[in-house]
């Protein structure tokens, strides 16, 4: 939602928040293949552990690496139809099993029994590939040192409802879930981040002990996760650090809530709830199998594609086009919209003519037209140490009010990845 005040010239954003009695998840049919993403880059020459024709379960841990160090979970029963390299944002790349489904779940119980034998610690990569997809390095990493574990029931975008509606809905699991977490990390705190409409549902959770329920204010982009470190945690993060350098891990109310879920029930969870946001910005809370294609998504609802359409994944200000219709959903795939192709917002190369809007709107006060400059030309270094290039929060805002139609925020995302590439690279050399 959008209020232009008549004395102020910012443009002032408004979350979405859910009213007192939330849609209900639509769940759509189950998919007829589903793919899954492992972050480990496909070797041509590794001989797999996977093949093309092997049959897996619904909840079963598969990886088609020997080594096993990168894993996925299943989310149907169905014969792995190929095994694939995967090209994302930024030429990435990564390994996709896709899964031809058969009709009926086929469950596998290697989950309890692990959970059985060893309790929650012996399935933390299990954890890792439940809805809402929390840190790997969080569940799995000895020597961090998190202290506390903020449970986010917001969300990093505008036009997005799906953390509240989990913690809407799920309260139990987000109890058990809480306790699991906090036996994992060895958290001593946990902070609840929420919208004042939740406070209400959410007053279960404040009761056990060492737990806290934090209101936060809902204007954008307060519930991004710098902006909670400064004005919630009282710890601003240094551009050179992350959130989990302070001791603090966000995890969002959905992946409380399967983890939960995992624990109490011994099953993995399988379905993401997304929200999702048609042309017309109609709104939908739609619960879909993890790997489902998001044309399957588009399809139940009878939304057509057309050729310029664009499909995004997230929300309007910092979410990512998708070119593939086959793009699965995944654990972390919060929200999907479409935006039509005459609707399409203008990007130009006209250059800056320094009218500063984007400086008078950032959150983190960075000079946004001299920082664009340097993007532009891929003075990444100097982006860095200059103008601020990590102290960006990533809220989109200078990309939505610039006047020449830049696409910054891109230019910011872009930044960021190349030059922690290029230092990770350097890094190995000096090795
Ligand atoms: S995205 Fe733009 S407005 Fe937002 S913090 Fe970064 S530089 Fe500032
Ligand atoms: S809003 Fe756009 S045109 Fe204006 S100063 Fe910023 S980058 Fe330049």
């Amino acid at each position: 939602m959008l209020n232009r005040s008549l004395f102020a010239k910012k443009p002032r954003f408004e979350y979405e928040t859910v009213g007192s009695t939330p849609a209900e998840a639509e769940s759509i049919p189950m998919p007829e293949k589903a793919t899954f993403f492992l972050k480990k880059p496909l070797d041509g020459s590794a001989v797999l552990s996977l093949k093309v024709g092997d049959r897996v379960k619904t909840g079963q841990k598969i990886s088609p690496f020997p080594e096993g160090d990168a894993c996925i979970v299943s989310s149907v029963t169905g014969t792995v139809s190929s095994i694939a390299a995967y090209t994302g944002d930024y030429g990435q790349t990564c390994t996709a099993v896709t899964v031809a489904v058969e009709g009926e779940d086929d469950f596998d119980d290697s989950f309890g029994k692990a959970m059985d034998e060893g309790g929650v610690e012996a399935v933390k990569d299990y954890l890792a590939c439940i809805p809402g997809a929390p840190s790997l390095e969080l569940l799995s990493n000895p020597d961090s040192s998190i202290d506390t574990l903020v449970i986010c029931g917001v969300e990093k975008d505008l036009l997005v409802a799906t953390n509240q509606h989990v913690m809407k809905t799920n309260i139990t699991y987000m109890n058990a879930g809480i306790s699991a977490l906090k036996k994992i990390t060895g958290a001593h705190k946990t902070v609840i981040a929420l919208p004042q409409s939740l406070m209400a549902d959410a007053g279960g959770l404040g009761g056990a002990s060492g737990v806290e329920l934090r209101v936060i204010d809902t204007v954008y982009p307060a519930w991004l996760p710098r902006m909670i470190m400064k004005d919630i945690i009282g710890k601003p993060v240094p551009a050179d650090k992350t959130c989990e350098d302070l001791g603090v891990c966000f995890i969002s109310a959905e992946a409380v809530a399967a983890v939960g879920m995992a624990v109490q029930e011994r099953k993995m969870p399988v379905t993401k709830h997304l929200t999702l946001n048609g042309k017309n910005l109609e709104q939908r809370m739609v619960a879909a199998r993890i790997g489902t294609p998001v044309s399957s998504v588009f399809s139940a609802f009878d939304i057509p594609l057309f050729d310029k359409d664009r499909i995004i994944v997230g929300g309007p200000m910092t979410g990512a086009a998708i070119f593939m219709e086959d793009h699965p959903v995944c654990p972390d795939t919060d929200a999907l919209m479409i935006q039509a192709g005459a609707d399409l917002p203008e990007v130009s190369d006209t250059p800056c003519i320094n009218c500063g809007e984007c400086v008078r709107i950032c959150p983190a006060n960075i000079a946004v037209n001299m920082l664009v400059r340097f993007l532009e030309a891929r003075q990444y270094e100097d982006a860095a140490e200059m103008y601020d290039l990590y102290s960006c929060v990533e809220c989109g805002l200078c990309s939505y009010v610039c006047v020449s139609k830049i696409p910054i925020f891109q230019y910011i995302r872009l930044g960021k990845y190349e030059l922690d590439r290029i230092r990770k690279e350097e890094e190995a050399a000096d090795v």
